[in-house]
């Protein structure tokens, strides 16, 4: 039992006494009684404040016991205090009360069963208070360090705006022809140190138990598809045969947080290639028993260099890669597989591995799929022979084709494949901002020659965009970009008012066959030549011939003469300036197509500047940029089109200048 220090202010011999053996008489408590028998004695001990309870009594000499209460409060004693009277006074009590008394007792009530259970209470209330106070605390410092999280977060990604956007830019033009090599171990260690920050920025945000996870209907066959899509090429750069099927049916739709979820499956992917040199990886989608339930568990095997059995369970802990790797000098920050196990459970799940040593390894992921009753099942199969081996045009096409994706890896690889024949591809990232982006092209006069729309969407899907672009009578080729999943269901899609189907993962030939159907053919042109490589930077676009009026509100200058630079070659005229004041004056002086505010800036919030947007009343595109996430739920007051997160590239410019083109023209 905790001992429980109880200062007794005294002056009277017998009375303490009294208190005393009533005191040590308390079964439930081990009490250790200090006496002050003087007022003076008294403030001593007050100021030590390290008691749990002040018994004090009225009547001090000279002195009563409200002066004394108040000089205990007003000194930071934060016990409670139980006064102690000779008479019954009811004024007095009220006094007591007021200047902070837990208590009023009247002296010929110790010993009673009412002054134990006062002292009872006091202790009680103390230990609530003690609580709350601990806790205001350990809030306090977590949100502080949230506050240093989100600010580093910005700080740091603020710089890598100005690195990789420099570095598109030069990629792009004649200047870096000479030194192409360089620049792109620029962009590639860039984008490294990008992904490096979001991991440590995930791991703090574990340990800080702030990591939400958020579920929705997750189409789990798209997902595995525009994973895979993606990750195959990496697998084909490296002489690698990758594989992906179901060996059971799989739930049309489970409920799942589906960014997640792609996360732990390309960590788990992206490994296999990276620790496999020679042989194949192969992924393997069933519904199967894990912990008592039917989970989805996909199983990625490869044929690598394996794991050592005794660092079997070490490689899910932080920063921990099996030796031999390092000197190898194959990459990695060795977070990825404690991010995606933690994820993975966070998910109702859990990630477990077997390996042998030169023979390769295998990584199971299990994943709570929510209530699956009442949804179908079906199998997953993908063409074995997909080329991505890419043929060699003889010719060059013309047109200018929309892709339309909610992922922007996906959009980036199949337009930089269709940009590579010389065809222009423009973005958008769902089918709302597909009728914008098609509909303003069209009054431009310069309408798309070919669409090519995926199906699963947030906001609106491909099926609804394309039932309402057709009912508004716009006759366009538009091809549905699907997984295979949804195979058998081309019927279906020719109702809405589809031409056509290609299905993820994309096939190269199939889709210069599409491209071949519904663009002409440049003749006498040379191709130019034809490469796989998702991460590099897609080709600059010529300026367009309306040129938009953006005002970009940036303090950092550097990231700022990037960011305007790359605008500059989107076709936008960007004017920059550094604050919330300048940025307020430059909305008087005269009507912008679009403002881009960044969140912190050096005079104020970025939010000054787009409420006095909103004060104005003109329609103005409104995009923040900031270096960390922002739920736009929580500030209903501002009319923000969308946030940006840094580093902004090449490929979310464009898709931001589309998107105010739309915007502008609708
Ligand atoms: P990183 O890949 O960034 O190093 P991870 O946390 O994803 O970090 O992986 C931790 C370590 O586990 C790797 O460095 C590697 O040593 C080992 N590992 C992971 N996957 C495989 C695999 N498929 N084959 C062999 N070793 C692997």
């Amino acid at each position: 039992m905790a001992t429980t220090r109880i200062l007794l202010v005294e002056d009277d011999e017998d009375d303490y006494v009294i208190a005393r053996d009533v005191l040590e008489e308390i079964s439930f408590l081990d009490i250790e009684l200090i006496r002050a028998a003087n007022v003076s004695a008294a403030y001593d001990y007050l100021k030590q404040n390290n008691f749990d309870l002040c018994l004090l009594d009225y009547q001090l000499g000279a002195f009563n016991g409200i002066e004394v209460l108040k000089h205990a409060r007003a000194s930071g004693f934060s016990a409670p205090i139980i006064m102690l009277t000779g008479q019954a006074d009811s004024k007095l009590d009220e006094q007591a009360l007021d200047a902070g008394a837990a208590d009023y007792l009247n002296k010929s009530e110790i010993g009673t069963g009412r002054f134990i259970r006062s002292i009872r209470y006091a202790l009680a209330r103390r230990d609530v208070e003690r609580e709350r106070v601990e806790r205001l605390k350990a809030e306090a410092e977590n949100e502080s360090k949230n506050r240093f999280l989100a600010h580093l977060s910005h700080e740091l990604r603020t710089p890598l705006t100005s690195i990789l956007g420099y570095t598109e830019l030069l990629l792009n033009s004649d200047k870096g022809a000479q030194a192409a090599v360089e620049l792109d171990v620029i962009y590639r260690n860039g984008k490294h140190l990008l992904n490096l920050l979001n991991d440590v920025l995930d791991l703090s945000k574990i340990a800080a138990d702030r990591l939400e996870i958020n579920t929705s209907k997750v189409d789990v066959g798209s997902l595995i598809v525009d994973v895979y899509t993606l990750l195959r090429v990496n697998a084909i750069d490296k002489g690698l045969n990758i594989t992906l099927a179901s060996t059971t049916p799989i739930p049309t739709i489970i409920t799942s947080d589906s960014t997640r979820l792609r996360q732990i499956i390309i960590n788990v992917v992206s490994n296999a290639i990276k620790f496999t040199d020679e042989g194949e990886i192969n992924i393997a989608l069933s519904m199967d028993d894990h912990a008592g339930k039917e989970k989805l568990c996909v199983v990625v095997k490869d044929t690598g260099i394996g794991i050592p059995a005794d660092k079997l369970e070490e490689i899910f802990s932080p920063f921990s890669q099996v030796a031999d790797v390092i000197s190898k000098s194959v990459g990695g920050s060795g977070l990825g597989l404690a991010i995606s196990s933690t994820l993975a459970k966070m998910l109702g799940g859990e990630i477990v591995v077997e390996s042998k040593i030169g023979e390769g390894s295998r990584f199971s992921i299990y994943i709570d799929v929510g209530d699956v009753s009442n949804v179908g099942r079906e199998w997953l199969r993908f063409d074995k022979q997909a080329s991505t081996a890419p043929k060699k045009l003889e010719y060059s096409l013309e047109g200018k084709v929309l892709v339309v994706d909610d992922l922007r890896d996906i959009r980036s690889l199949v337009g930089h494949i269709i940009s590579q024949v010389g065809v222009k591809a423009e973005y958008a990232a769902n089918g709302a901002r597909a009728i914008a982006v098609i509909e303003s092209a069209q009054q431009a006069g310069k309408p798309f020659d070919l669409v090519l729309m995926d199906i699963h969407m947030p906001e609106m899907d491909g099926k609804q965009a394309v039932t309402l672009l057709r009912n508004k009578g716009y006759s366009l080729p538009i091809v549905a970009l699907t997984a295979a999943s949804m195979r058998g269901s081309y019927e279906q899609l020719e109702i809405c008012g589809f031409n056509g189907m290609l299905s993820k993962p994309v096939d190269i030939d199939k889709l210069f066959q599409v491209l071949n159907s519904y663009l002409i053919r440049k003749e006498n042109a040379k191709p130019p030549h034809v490469s796989l490589v998702a991460e590099s930077p897609a080709a600059m676009p010529s300026k367009s011939s309306t040129e938009l009026s953006i005002l970009l509100v940036e303090d950092d200058p550097d990231a700022a003469n990037a960011v305007a630079e790359l605008m500059g070659h989107l076709g936008a005229q960007v004017s920059v300036v550094n604050s919330v004041k300048h940025g307020c004056e430059q909305l008087q002086a005269k009507k912008w197509d679009a403002v881009l505010v960044d969140k912190n800036l050096t005079d104020g919030s970025g939010f000054s500047v787009i409420t006095k947007i909103g004060e104005q009343g003109v329609s103005t595109y409104v995009a923040v940029v900031s270096g960390d996430e922002i739920s736009l739920a929580a500030h209903p007051e501002l009319s923000i089109n969308e946030v940006l997160l840094k580093p902004l590239q090449l490929s979310a410019l464009k898709q931001l200048v589309a998107n105010i083109r739309g915007y502008a023209g609708a």
